[in-house]
């Protein structure tokens, strides 16, 4: 199902969506989204896992908090926010294969905005196929924006200054982990990555690029692709995590800093790695699987990538010791997976998961403009030791 609906847009003051919400059964489940006036809808469905995509112009979501968490019926959970330039996305979950059925935006009784509304019901996997958004994600990838001349020159550095790329995880459309009052790991760690930034800016010794300095949503492979282009010296990549109470949410805390390796350090680094790299499939990107080819490509990778790992490592380790005094850090610090954003073989990548929203007292600190003070000082004090060695390590660049 792949429907385009258009109604009149005459608004001064911006299009915004005050209310969404779901109703009826596993038979038959309805959406409606109350807007302050029509736009352009499109809507279409995905496979593994299962969603439906809607694609709004540029509307402002002042749903209240919460909203989407829940499920109802034929729908696990639901999830909106910008999604590119000028593009507003909503991103259902659903339990299985779905057909979109009676899509219509029409005036709300009221005669206050309007209501735009659809049905879904139950398919099967082979007739959901028919007519889904497959091919569609090329599009809406080329579609994103790329980050902004302030944020991200695309010009390299003309400077002697090293280059260091600051990569707030997630964002837009994808909020990341939810912490135990309802906060998003996107907002947590793009202000983490600006008072970095700030502080690593001030001391005049680095140019400072970030993938992303607003609430956007930038996908894995944009990434590392900003990271290449731009010929970075070393990328950290910022996130929090979230574990469920059965796993240890309630008590589990502390950083850890994560580096790339095609085999994980442990499961639960696996895990971490599968939850981080789902951000695209969060974000409705459609990601084409490996076409068998994954042995060959791992080869040459691992061949490419030695040097950029050690240099991974050591930076993994002053960054370990210098956090110790200024952060609790979890059981086992340094952990390594196959994380995409780390996938990078010309500079050394890190990512640092700066602790639990699951845990309330990590949420707390996370929450505090002071503490991110204090880690963005220690992150910058490792990043110094680190350029310190190795420009008498080996000849400067
Ligand atoms: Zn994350």
């Amino acid at each position: 199902m792949h429907a385009w609906l258009a109604c009149a847009v005459a608004s001064e003051d911006g299009v915004f969506a005050s209310r969404a919400v779901l109703s009826g059964d596993a038979a038959r489940t309805s959406f409606r989204l109350e807007l302050s006036v029509g736009v352009p809808a499109e809507i279409y469905t995905l496979a593994n896992p299962y969603r439906v995509i809607v694609d709004l112009p540029d509307v402002e979501f002042r749903l209240p908090d919460g909203t989407g968490l829940e499920g109802l019926g034929l729908v696990r959970a639901f999830r909106y926010g910008q999604f590119a330039e000028r593009k507003a996305r909503i991103v259902l979950d659903t339990t299985g294969p779905v057909r979109i059925e009676r899509a219509a935006m029409t005036a709300a009784p009221d005669a206050k905005g309007v209501v735009f509304t659809f049905d879904m019901v139950p398919t099967d996997p082979a007739s959901f196929g028919v007519g889904t958004g497959a091919g569609k994600e090329a599009e809406s990838e080329d579609a994103a924006p790329a980050p902004s001349e302030s944020t991200a020159p695309a010009t390299p550095a003309v400077s002697d200054k090293r280059v260091i790329m600051i990569d707030p995880g997630h964002g837009g459309i994808d909020g990341g982990a939810v912490s135990v009052s309802n906060i998003l790991e996107k907002d947590i760690v793009l202000a983490v990555g600006k008072e970095l930034s700030l502080q690593l800016a001030a001391t005049g010794r680095y140019d400072v690029r970030m993938t992303r300095a607003t609430d956007v949503f930038v996908s894995l492979d944009q990434r590392v692709k900003l990271s290449a282009a731009q010929n970075v010296d070393l990328f950290i990549s910022l996130h929090a995590d979230s574990l469920a109470a059965e796993d240890g949410g309630g008590y589990v805390r502390g950083a850890t800093v994560y580096t790339l390796s095609e085999r994980a350090s442990d499961e639960q680094a696996r895990l971490m790695a599968e939850k981080e790299n789902a951000s695209d499939l969060v974000a409705g990107i459609n990601v084409v699987d490996g076409d068998g080819n994954d042995e060959v490509r791992s080869i040459l990778f691992d061949l490419m990538t030695r040097e950029t790992a050690n240099f991974s490592a050591d930076f993994s380790n002053v960054l370990v010791r210098k956090l110790k005094p200024a952060r609790v850090l979890s059981r086992a610090p340094q952990r390594a997976a196959a994380f995409k954003v780390l996938k990078q073989n010309h500079a050394p990548s890190v990512l640092i998961e700066l602790g639990y929203l699951s845990h309330p007292e990590d949420e707390k600190l996370l929450k505090s403009p002071a503490w991110r003070k204090k880690i963005s000082a220690s992150i910058t004090a490792a990043v110094d030791t680190y350029f310190a060695k190795r420009t008498a390590g080996s000849p400067p660049r």
